[in-house]
């Protein structure tokens, strides 16, 4: 504890992002104090213009900046890969495997058989699908119960579109020994495994 109020406000606040406890917040706000000019004022100008300008596009769940369009208005692609959120979908940009559209949901389903997509853009995409004559949606939602279950009610959701749909394979990570596996990776892996072909 620090005997000022409002230093005591800041590192609560800070503490409440991601990664960061009291300890790595306390760290974080004495930064600040020590580099008013040089990190503190550029800090605080950034923040205030992404507040101001940047948004979720209500198509794609993308971020945009809020005076311009979003880049799934351009003219035409042919694939869109579905993702729960944005850290999900900057993972696969970095990763290079794929560079085509996303269609960002902003969560999961709940588990439960209420299929309301309520604040999940899912009437969006198939919107897009159809707009854009889209010929396939890659569904990368995670290995959960509930990025299955929301899968499953994409597939549903697009069977009149007839777009093709596929799925991110699950199964043995690489390098993963069966004995450390958990039963859910175990049964995926035994449920989609393929033939072995020989040489
Ligand atoms: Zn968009």
């Amino acid at each position: 504890m620090t005997d000022n109020k409002d230093i005591e406000n800041l590192i609560k606040i800070i503490s409440k992002l991601p990664g960061l406890g009291p300890k790595s917040a306390k760290r974080i706000v004495l930064k600040l104090i020590n580099n008013r000019e040089k990190l503190t004022k550029p800090l605080i100008n950034t923040l205030a213009h992404v507040y101001k300008n940047v948004v979720r596009c209500k198509i794609c769940g993308n971020l945009k900046s809020v005076n311009a369009s979003c880049t799934c208005s351009d003219k035409k692609y042919e694939q869109i890969c579905v993702v729960e959120n944005i850290a999900d979908m900057w993972v696969i940009q970095s990763s290079g495997i794929y560079k085509g559209h996303y269609h960002i949901l902003g969560g999961t389903l709940p588990t439960m058989d209420n299929k309301q997509d309520e604040g999940l853009l899912v009437s969006s995409l198939i919107n897009r699908v159809k707009k854009n004559s889209v010929k396939e949606v890659i569904l990368a939602t995670s290995a959960t119960v509930e990025g299955q279950t929301t899968a499953h009610y994409i597939e549903d959701s697009l069977k009149g579109t007839k777009v093709k749909i596929s799925k991110l394979a699950q199964g043995l990570p690489v390098g993963g020994e069966i004995e450390f596996l958990d039963d859910g990776t175990l049964f995926s892996a035994f449920k989609n495994r393929g033939p072995v072909v020989s040489d």
